[in-house]
């Protein structure tokens, strides 16, 4: 493992640390932001930037726009913009996943046509897979497209579509064939969110937000020249799709040991004695949370290491997640619990770190779920990271039609 940028990737560090403290300045400037249409706003005009200065699409292929440099490249960009708060979240899922897939499956004109409108931020891409009995089991979904001529005919419902109330196009993936095997029967393509017959029913969170959909489909007209990758060959397409996503939801977006540990060091213990940190149950939590970041940095070394070197990270990537999520509810936890009856306050003007242990708090569920649950993550680590036997499949070489999905 070698944990030291190279020089070459030292003086890029540097050179794009420069450019993130001309162009956003202190991360406080970014506080003001109140309403998601702020965001949006901000977001597209940090994109505009950073495209005309050369930093999206580091690692793809340079006919499509892209620097055709190696991953590592793309991880220290995103550790240095990390740093400045950069407001990139609207374009996650269109650039980390969406464009990706365009680019692996879609025709020359519709990479041309795609591809430059979502680096420079112009338009907004989204995920169209999970449906209300097809979540951990995406291949189980049935929202249906059928050929009529050139264009094909959608019906059904998506949900949990994050930002299809403000996307432009998305990826959807569909049913083609109901007498294949389920895994057989997908095929994806592109779709203009603002379609007629397109509806989006925004679902509201316990958080106070509505980041993600319900998204209808009635009678939607697709053109065939919209299709990504073969009939029938939709779910290899979304495993690519999927590949990204593991990758890109990884770290951790919350409060980590280091504020803990300081929010411990100001708060007193709730048995009168002292602060926080001189409770021992708290003491031994906090010993935890610790042994937990290291280990998941380490583990991210060896990632950089790899990616560095050329090669593609593996399963194992889904340990990440897996544990920040659990690491992120569980410290938020104990901290809005330590605070004591001061713990319901969330109003960023008085709580802790302006209420990032509320954020973290209300956040951590969603993220333990988005990308792959805890359990399915726990049956990939043990099928294909541990080499243990796979769980049972029941629906195997069964037509999708034949399985008893209650229909
Ligand atoms: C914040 C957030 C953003 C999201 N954004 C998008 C998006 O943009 N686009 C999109 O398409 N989807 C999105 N999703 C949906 C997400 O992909 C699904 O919620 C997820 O795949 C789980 O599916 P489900 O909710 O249907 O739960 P289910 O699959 O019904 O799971 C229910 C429970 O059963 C467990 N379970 C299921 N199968 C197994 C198994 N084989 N072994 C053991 N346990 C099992 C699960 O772990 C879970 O605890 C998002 C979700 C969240 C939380």
């Amino acid at each position: 493992m070698d944990f030291n940028d190279s020089s070459e990737e030292a003086a890029f560090r540097a050179e794009a640390r420069a450019w993130l403290e001309k162009t956003l300045g202190p991360p406080a400037s970014r506080a003001t932001m109140k309403t998601e249409g702020d965001v949006i706003k901000a977001s597209k005009a940090y994109q505009a930037k950073k495209a005309a200065a050369g930093y999206v699409g580091l690692t793809w292929r340079k006919d499509v726009g892209g620097r055709e440099l190696p991953p590592i490249f793309q991880v220290i960009f995103s550790q240095e913009e990390q740093k400045f708060q950069a407001p990139v979240s609207p374009f996650g899922i269109g650039l980390g996943m969406c464009i990706p897939t365009v680019i692996a499956f879609h025709s020359a004109d519709k990479i041309k046509r795609y591809v430059g409108p979502a680096l420079r931020g112009e338009e907004i891409w989204c995920q169209l897979f999970s449906e209300p009995s097809a979540g951990s089991d995406v291949a189980g979904l049935k929202t249906k497209a059928v050929r009529d001529g050139d264009d094909w005919i959608v019906n059904g419902q998506k949900v949990w579509t994050s930002g299809a109330h403000y996307c432009d196009y998305g990826i959807l993936l569909v049913r083609t064939n109901p007498e294949k095997e389920k895994h057989k029967g997908l095929t994806m393509f592109v779709v203009n969110m603002k379609a007629p017959g397109v509806e989006v029913r925004p679902i509201h969170q316990m958080s106070g937000g509505s980041n993600f959909n319900e998204v209808y489909f009635t009678d939607v007209r697709i053109s065939d020249s919209e299709r990504l990758g073969e009939v029938g060959n939709g779910w290899n397409v979304a495993l690519v799709t999927l590949m990204n996503e593991r990758l890109a939801v990884g770290g951790s977006a919350g409060p980590e040991y280091g504020e803990i540990l300081e929010l411990a060091r100001n708060t007193p213990s709730p048995s009168g004695k002292g602060s926080l940190l001189q409770d021992q149950a708290f003491r031994e939590k906090l010993a935890g949370w610790y042994v937990s970041a290291e280990g998941y940095t380490l583990g991210k070394y060896r990632t950089m290491t790899a990616l560095s070197k050329g090669q593609t990270p593996g399963p194992e990537n889904s340990i990440g997640k897996l544990l920040n999520a659990n690491r992120m509810q569980d410290l938020a936890n104990a901290a809005i619990e330590g605070e004591d009856h001061f713990g319901i306050i969330s109003d960023p003007a008085v709580a802790p770190l302006q209420g990032a242990f509320h954020n973290a708090y209300m956040w951590a569920p969603g993220l333990r779920i988005a990308g792959g649950t805890d359990e399915i993550l726990r049956n990939i680590i043990a099928e294909r990271v541990l080499g243990l036997p796979q769980d049972v499949r029941v629906d195997k070489g069964v037509a999708y039609k034949d399985l008893p999905t209650g229909r």
